[in-house]
């Protein structure tokens, strides 16, 4: 890791920190030098993950979708690290119906966790970061935000928004020296995943161009990467880390070759 790729010195708010591709970002950034807050609503794997991580990592119980909890964790941080250097918007429910038989109450339920979470995530930090001087937000995505998946309509149309609003703010915010970008995991193993049968292992996903399902670790060296100065000029990019999934379908051999 070169000096521009650590985080040293840098505090970092992760939301949905408690377990999964949440956990293993603030661990990674931890590990890069940088001070995590990890807020999530599952409070005892919430404060045993800020444990693990010793002195540079705190835990706050947080509801995405509350503007007042925004607010919290915003002065939490400061008062506790100083400021706000980075933002990973990770907090996130994933659906599994027909568009059929979807209710409407729980397409309204993922849109308000996933989307209108990570608006009001980035409107409460976006002030203090610029009087910081600058800093990175990094949402996470999904393929599903990439291509249209099945039995997805409240969660990819919220990964579809999430890319949207990414590039809304990088064009708003660039000579803030904010920079902002979309994460889009491909299948991870995670708590998540798991629920929906999903196990580690080569070839357990031949649907992808790498035959298998993505590491925690995967993701996180590349949120941790767009957290640093090693992105400088990066903001407004959407960065597939997806085996990938979604350069279309998989394509094994050319006819006549
Ligand atoms: P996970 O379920 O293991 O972790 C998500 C975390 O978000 C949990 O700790 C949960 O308590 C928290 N959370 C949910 N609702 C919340 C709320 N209202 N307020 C605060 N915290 C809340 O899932 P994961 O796989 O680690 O997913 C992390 C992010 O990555 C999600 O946004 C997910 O959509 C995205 N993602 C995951 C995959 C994958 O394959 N695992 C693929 C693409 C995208």
């Amino acid at each position: 890791m070169t000096d521009l790729h650590r985080l040293n010195g840098k505090t970092i708010v992760i939301t949905g920190g408690a377990r999964g591709l949440g956990a293993e970002t603030a661990r990674r950034a931890v590990a890069g030098g940088a001070r995590v807050v990890i807020t999530d609503v599952l409070d005892d794997e919430g404060a045993a993950t800020a444990a693990e991580l010793g002195t540079n990592a705190r835990f706050l119980h947080h509801d995405v979708t509350s503007e007042k909890d925004w607010q919290r964790v915003a002065e939490f941080a400061v008062a506790e690290f100083g400021r706000i250097d980075g933002l990973v918007n990770n907090a996130g429910v994933s659906t599994g119906q027909p568009l059929e038989t979807e209710t409407v109450e729980h397409f309204r339920k993922v849109i308000d966790i996933n989307l209108t979470a990570v608006f009001i995530g980035m409107k409460t930090v976006i002030p203090v970061m610029k009087e910081n001087g600058g800093g990175s937000i990094v949402n996470i995505s999904s393929a599903a935000g990439l291509m249209g998946l099945a039995l997805t309509s409240g969660y990819g149309a919220s990964k579809w928004g999430v890319r949207g609003l990414t590039k809304i703010g990088a064009v708003e915010l660039g000579t803030a020296k904010v920079r902002v970008n979309s994460v889009h995991p491909g299948m991870v193993h995670t708590p998540m995943t798991a629920s929906v049968g999903i196990r580690q292992g080569e070839g357990n996903y031949p649907n992808t161009p790498m035959g298998r399902v993505g590491e925690p670790s995967e993701i996180a060296q590349a949120v941790t990467f767009l957290l640093s100065d090693a992105a400088s000029y990066i903001t407004g990019a959407e960065l597939a880390v997806d085996g990938g999934w979604t350069t279309g379908p998989t394509v094994k051999y050319v006819m006549g070759q």
